[in-house]
């Protein structure tokens, strides 16, 4: 499934398209344009983009993919849209069908896209069928938000990114470093071990690439403080698995435990580096050699 990022765009492409098209024609009847100059973040750009995204608010509702990512949407998006912009004294049709336009941009990229969740694909000829279409045609790589916890998130797609560099050299070829940063959490049940969120978002990492080869993470908190302990963070790499095997460890029962610390000293690959005295964020590497 493409990222929010890449639903977002494509409705900012869309508006500025349909803006460029109305003025290249210079009649009026074409998209509002609020007189600006093409290219521009206008009010009518900005719903464009959010709307772009609107159908992935099903998430809130447990549910992914279904009316939301349908002709159905696209519909009520026309009728809703056309009517707001009559009321504001703006062209219905062609607002209408410019924010019909991009959520019908959301369900066309969510249907190329890779999904490995059954059922894959949308429901995208709700309320005509409840069937669920998908092009297979992988056109984006798996990113994912279903998850909500930053942990997850950072990790699943990091794990995307890395293996679309891998696999198919984009969006750029390796070797290559990718950087990311936020603030990772993570949430204790019951008993827990020594760790911290970006030691067991490190462990998670070895964890999930131990099938591939040439990548490397590194998960740390700038502060040089990870959760209740005086190590910085994690590094670890392909062969991590592999040599925690080697040792008896199992990098599961670690993670389940939140006992991250003891997995990653074991094998020697904590980062250490006294508190920094800075807190800016929580650092993310991934490099692909
Ligand atoms: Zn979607």
């Amino acid at each position: 499934m493409p990222s929010p990022a890449g639903h977002l765009l494509a409705g900012v492409a869309i508006a500025w398209a349909a803006e460029a098209a109305a003025s290249a024609r210079g009649r009026r009847g074409g998209p509002p344009t609020d007189g600006a100059k093409p290219r521009q973040f206008t009010p009518l750009v900005l719903a464009c983009a959010a709307l772009a995204l609107a159908p992935d608010l099903d998430i809130l509702l447990a549910t992914h993919r279904t009316v939301t990512h349908s002709l159905g949407a696209v519909l009520v998006t026309a009728v809703a849209s056309g009517a707001l912009a009559r009321a504001l004294g703006s062209p219905a049709i062609a607002t209408g069908a410019l924010c019909a336009a991009t959520v019908a941009s959301h369900i066309v990229l969510d249907w190329l896209g890779r999904d490995s969740n059954t059922p894959r694909g949308v429901m995208a000829l709700w309320p005509l069928s409840t069937a669920y279409f998908y092009s297979g045609v992988d056109l984006f790589a798996e990113v994912s938000r279903r998850y909500w916890k930053p942990d997850e998130f950072i990790l699943r797609n990091a794990l995307s990114v890395a293996r679309e560099v891998l696999f198919n050299r984009r969006p750029v070829a390796p070797p290559c470093l990718l950087i990311a940063s936020g603030e990772t959490t993570t949430k204790i049940e019951g008993e827990a071990g020594l760790g911290g969120p970006s030691q067991e978002l490190a462990l998670s990492f070895a964890l999930e690439i131990s099938e591939l080869t040439g990548v490397c993470g590194l998960a740390l908190d700038t502060d040089g403080t990870d959760g209740p302990t005086n190590i910085a963070g994690g590094i670890v790499d392909t062969l991590t698995v592999a040599r925690a095997h080697e040792k008896g460890l199992d990098g599961h029962e670690y993670l389940k435990r939140h006992d991250s610390l003891s997995f990653l000293q074991a094998l020697g690959d904590v980062v250490v580096t006294g508190n920094t005295g800075t807190n800016v964020c929580d650092l993310n590497l991934v490099y692909i050699a």
